[in-house]
């Protein structure tokens, strides 16, 4: 079926990718962002093969390469004695395995040339500091003039549009809080590997490290349990809250423990979770993203999947014989794969935090997994093709 054009709510990740899938297809996109501007919130974001080959049907895997980082590996690390446990090959071996590169970049620096995408897109237009609160098609409508045969709600995981669909999924705080820091360059330690995506697992905790090139440094994210600021991405951590972060992370090796107590402006961010639920109305409203699922960053995938929401939801739309159809075959290929990549991630949360006599069959069991078995058991994910 063939639409002139769509509204999207919500100049996100998914919101952009959105935009920029449905132009791909020659269907005009207005791009509604409650933001005055897209500011550089956030920290580090991966990018696995799966969103990488999407971004490469968008033309734009050239502006990436010139500015992420490509890990030669993702590597499983003791948090309490720094033993190497596994790796999985990345590098030149995803872009053979799963035909496109692993990459790992600032959020803002994804989000940029997205947006740059767009707005060099004759038929993209982004309209900043226009929140949509209800009522999206009668408000959008009165905005541009037009109206919009589907509205998009890309916005984020405390969505408003979700509200405007009967038996939408609920947001809930997952228990599990992210401090985030930064190291420059110069105060990497050794023991920091600066050419892969290090995942420290420790009890009940664990450490991503990973080298950010466009910030001369290294992104850290300690996840432990905790107790929730309330809906933000960039809470800045008071010193009560300190002392409950190295309290969570005193049975880790003195190394990390002493990092953690020189990091600078660390800043917390707590999990918050999209259940299950309807993503859309059967008409002309439909999530992407956070909005719809929001998942616990335990596999690395909330952008990734963002982006794969984007194209899967145009090829359905493009592919139908009307909306309705669209909308159902969009929801139902989604909510499958989404379901994967959950019990992926915990799956993930119980290895990475396992306590215990667990905690040591663990580590046996993945000092004898090859990577090649490891990599073999992520083709599902990241060979995954959403377009
Ligand atoms: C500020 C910020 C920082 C983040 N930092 C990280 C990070 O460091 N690491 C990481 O892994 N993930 C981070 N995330 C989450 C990550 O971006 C998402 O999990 C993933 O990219 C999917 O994004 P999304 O586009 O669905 O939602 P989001 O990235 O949340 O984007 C939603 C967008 O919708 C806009 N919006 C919300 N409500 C309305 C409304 N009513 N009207 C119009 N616009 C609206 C928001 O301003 C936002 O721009 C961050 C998200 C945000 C918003």
């Amino acid at each position: 079926m063939h639409i002139e054009n769509v509204a999207v709510v919500g100049a996100g990740i998914a919101g952009l990718a959105t935009a920029l899938a449905f132009a791909r297809r020659g269907i005009a996109c207005d791009l509604f962002e409650q933001a005055p501007e897209l500011t550089e919130v956030g920290a580090g974001l991966q990018v696995s093969p799966n969103a990488a080959r999407l971004l490469a049907k968008l033309g734009l895997l050239p502006q990436f390469e010139a500015v992420w980082t490509e890990p030669r590996q993702i590597s499983l690390v003791s948090g309490t004695t720094l033993r190497p446990l596994a790796h999985v090959p990345a590098g030149d071996y995803a872009r053979q395995r799963w035909g496109a590169p692993y990459g790992v970049l600032h959020r803002a620096t994804l989000q940029r040339v997205l947006r740059e995408a767009v707005d060099a897109s004759p038929l993209c237009t982004l309209h900043l500091q226009t929140p949509v609160r209800e009522a999206p098609h009668s408000t959008l409508g009165q905005l541009t003039g037009r109206s919009y045969p589907l509205v998009v709600g890309a916005d984020g995981v405390w969505s408003t549009l979700r509200a405007t669909i009967e038996g939408s999924p609920r947001p809930s705080f997952s228990g599990h809080v992210c401090w985030r820091f930064t190291i420059p360059d110069a105060l990497v330690p050794g023991w920091l590997s600066r050419d892969q995506v290090t995942a420290f697992l420790g009890p009940s905790t664990h450490l991503v490290a990973y080298p950010l090139r466009e910030i001369g440094g290294f992104n850290m994210v300690a996840i432990a349990s905790g107790a929730s600021p309330g809906r933000t991405w960039d809470a800045q951590a008071t010193e009560s809250h300190r002392q409950r972060l190295f309290g969570e992370f005193r049975r880790w090796d003195r190394r990390v423990v002493d990092l953690l107590r020189q990091a600078e402006q660390p800043t917390f961010w707590p999990l918050f979770e999209v259940g299950t639920g309807r993503w859309h109305n059967g008409r002309d409203t439909v999530l992407v993203g956070d909005a719809a699922h929001a998942v616990t960053p335990f596999a690395a995938q909330g952008a990734s999947m963002a982006i794969e929401d984007a194209f899967a939801l145009v090829r359905c739309v493009c592919e139908a014989t009307d909306l309705t159809q669209a909308l159902s075959t969009y929801q139902a290929s989604r909510q499958e794969r989404v379901a994967k990549v959950r019990s992926r991630g915990a799956f993930n949360r119980f290895a990475y935090h396992a306590r215990g006599p667990i905690r040591l069959g663990r580590d046996v069991v993945l000092s004898l997994q090859p990577p090649e078995s490891l990599a073999a058991d992520l083709d599902w994910l990241y060979g995954y093709k959403a377009d």
